[in-house]
């Protein structure tokens, strides 16, 4: 085997100590924050029948153009592993009859692209999504990106910029695409051949593309919102006057569009300073999404965990400083000693302290090495004297303070290292 056989394939990673510590972190927060505004967990399958995304995406969009891994299975289906949350979302939702309508959920998982990997852009990512079905207000939407903002926040996450726009009804798509056809007549030649073929197809897209000479086409463009009836327009100024009043800071941004094409009124996208090229933390939006006989209403959005690490790390969070120290070392000298301490490491742990030690009888100095190692709070030592006594040595590893004491002694001084209720409580069950 070649040292690349160990490698995981082009385009994603093995995630492991230490970052695992901050994305642990991370969903923990989430999962507290989330549950505070009442949204609910989902898990769907990370493989879906391949027309779930085809006919939620829109077959003009970029991820179902080229990004999708899709594959027949031997029963001659046409699967495709998920390249993002909503589309199985709204299929689970869609089969739940009439009281999932007003569902609040949340996801958290891997989706696959495959894109060309660059940094910023991995083929396995991961995104956490929330969905709220149904109530298509804009107090919803103010509250999806109020939700999102506290996130970010409470994440630790700083100089994040939030910007909204519309796309307004389906019906004033029709509109815009003819006003922007209208205003892009004489600038065509301009355009790179992608954008020659988006604005047949579909010209919104033409605002999305990064590449400079379509920027400078246009920046010269009117803001979409102007070929918009007044029902998307109220519905916008709806949103950012309730933003305003919840005191959540965001920037209108009249060229901002989502790749998806399922969009409807409100959209808005997530960046940080700190990222470079793929600046894009996350994006979101109020969608209506037909899957069968069924249309699904909601507004969520999806952040980019990686790049949200990526900007943790990039502001000087260290994932090592995250990573839990056990409470307890325990070092025995002599078999009987080490007999005794496996039975008290099993006890220490079923009453919630967190400990370890050297499982292969090693010398006392391999095992004080170990211990410091595991950068444990104390160490419990053993030896001849001490299984004599029928006490053991503690010692404080940050003061260095060390005490012989009996059993009830040190099961007490363990306490407050465990912010658990020793074993009175147990007891009382
Ligand atoms: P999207 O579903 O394309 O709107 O993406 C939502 C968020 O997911 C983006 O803002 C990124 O943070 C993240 N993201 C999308 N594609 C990738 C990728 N290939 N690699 C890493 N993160 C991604």
């Amino acid at each position: 085997m070649t040292s690349d056989s160990f490698q995981p394939i082009q385009g994603m990673s093995d995630l492991a100590v230490p970052e695992i510590h901050l994305w642990q972190r991370l969903e923990d927060t989430a999962r507290d924050l989330l549950s505070r505004y009442a949204f609910r967990e989902v898990r769907t399958p990370i493989l879906e029948r391949t027309d779930v995304f085809e006919r939620s995406l829109g077959d003009t969009t970029d991820v179902v153009r080229k990004e999708m891994y899709s594959f027949e299975d031997r029963g001659g289906r046409n699967l495709t592993l998920r390249p993002e949350g909503t589309a199985g979302v709204i299929r689970y939702v869609a089969g739940q009859g009439q009281d999932a309508q007003e569902a609040r959920l949340y996801y958290i998982g891997p989706m696959f692209r495959s894109e060309r990997p660059q940094a910023g852009r991995r083929r396995q990512f991961h995104q956490l999504g929330v969905e709220a079905i149904g109530a298509p207000c804009p107090a919803a939407d103010a509250e999806a990106i109020a939700l999102q903002a506290h996130l970010l926040g409470a994440w630790g996450l700083d100089e994040f910029r939030m910007e909204v726009n519309t796309r307004g009804l389906p019906e004033d798509r029709a509109r815009v695409a003819d006003g922007l056809r209208d205003a892009l007549k004489t600038k065509r030649a301009e355009l790179c051949e992608d954008c020659h073929r988006r604005y047949e197809e579909n010209p919104l897209r033409i605002l999305d593309c990064k590449k400079t000479e379509c920027r400078d086409v246009v920046a010269g463009l009117p803001p979409v919102t102007s070929f918009m009836s007044v029902e998307a327009r109220d519905y916008l100024r709806d949103v950012l006057q309730i933003l305003k009043r919840l005191e959540i800071p965001v920037t209108e941004n009249p060229r901002l569009v989502r790749g998806l094409d399922y969009y409807v009124h409100t959209v808005w996208e997530v960046t940080h300073v700190g990222l470079g090229a793929q600046d894009a933390l996350s994006g979101g939006g109020r969608y209506a999404l037909t899957l069968g006989n069924k249309t699904v209403e909601g507004v969520g959005f999806a952040m980019g965990l990686e790049r949200v690490i990526a900007a943790l790390t990039g502001q000087g969070m260290d994932p090592k400083s995250l990573a839990e120290r056990p409470d307890v070392w325990l070092v025995s000298q002599g078999a009987s000693a080490f007999d005794e301490n496996l039975v008290l490491m099993q006890t220490l742990r079923m009453r919630g302290v967190s400990c370890g030690m050297d499982l292969q009888g090693r010398s006392m100095k391999a095992q004080m090495r170990a211990a410091n190692r595991a950068d444990s709070r104390y160490v419990i030592i053993r030896g001849e004297h001490e299984m004599e006594e029928g006490t053991f040595q503690l010692k404080n590893m940050e003061d260095g303070v060390q005490e012989e004491l009996d059993m009830p002694d040190l099961i007490q001084r363990l306490t407050p290292a465990t912010d658990i209720a020793w074993p009175d409580s147990e007891e009382k069950k």
